[in-house]
């Protein structure tokens, strides 16, 4: 008998016991679930700051366009400061197709918008404001100019039977005469003269006649 009644009390003790251990787990885990949201709370405090800043500060501006102008401008100015204009990745072709434009004019993700046809001599990249565009090819700047139908334009002329053209673009980096190498960011993506969505167009002219960019790159996907 009090051998059974010496075992019910290790019983009762092991119970009790356990019962204990588990009521300080889950306490602590209410203490970790309470800190957390008054991380997430004090986060989301901030941001809200950091929004009605912004809001104010674009309200001080007159129309939706220049608030959109504005906008745009800082955007495009961050994006500026990112571009490495030092060509570190020009190693990283091959030299004997230094000159041949066999790369994808642009960095980052892109959808191809248009394909080349008789009525369209180029190909159409669609890509974020501010993706960079890059030389295809090494060679000199043939002209930087304004178009109303093709807004902020680069013309490369590649020292052979080749030139390409980038159209428009929200800045370029270039002056006409100064020389690139390939794979140099030269411009940003833009939606400047007559485009409806940010993209790039771009052409390859083989001895002043366009031909289609996709025979000398891979852009079905
Ligand atoms: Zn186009």
């Amino acid at each position: 008998m009090k051998f059974i009644i010496a075992i019910l009390l290790i019983i009762i003790v092991f119970i009790t016991a356990w019962f204990y251990a588990e009521n300080i787990k889950l306490k602590k885990q209410v203490t970790k679930q309470q800190e957390e949201l008054d991380i997430s709370a004090k986060y989301i405090k901030q941001l809200n700051k950091k929004i009605a800043e912004d809001r104010n500060l674009i309200s001080s501006s007159k129309t939706n366009e220049e608030k959109i102008q504005a906008l745009m401008d800082t955007y495009l100015e961050e994006q500026n400061k990112d571009v490495n204009r030092d060509s570190e990745n020009v190693s990283q072709y091959d030299e004997s197709r230094r000159f041949i434009p066999d790369i994808v004019p642009i960095k980052g993700d892109f959808a191809i918008s248009q394909r080349f046809s008789d009525t369209h001599p180029g190909l159409d990249f669609a890509a974020a404001t501010g993706s960079e565009v890059i030389a295809v090819a090494a060679g000199e700047i043939l002209s930087v100019y304004y178009d109303e139908h093709y807004g902020n334009v680069i013309m490369i002329d590649h020292f052979n039977e080749y030139a390409t053209l980038y159209a428009h673009l929200a800045t370029t980096f270039f002056e006409s005469k100064s020389t690139v190498e390939k794979g140099e960011t030269i411009a940003l993506v833009g939606n400047t003269g007559n485009s409806s969505a940010p993209h790039l167009h771009y052409e390859i002219m083989l001895d002043g006649n366009n031909v289609n960019p996709e025979n000398y790159i891979d852009v079905k996907k």
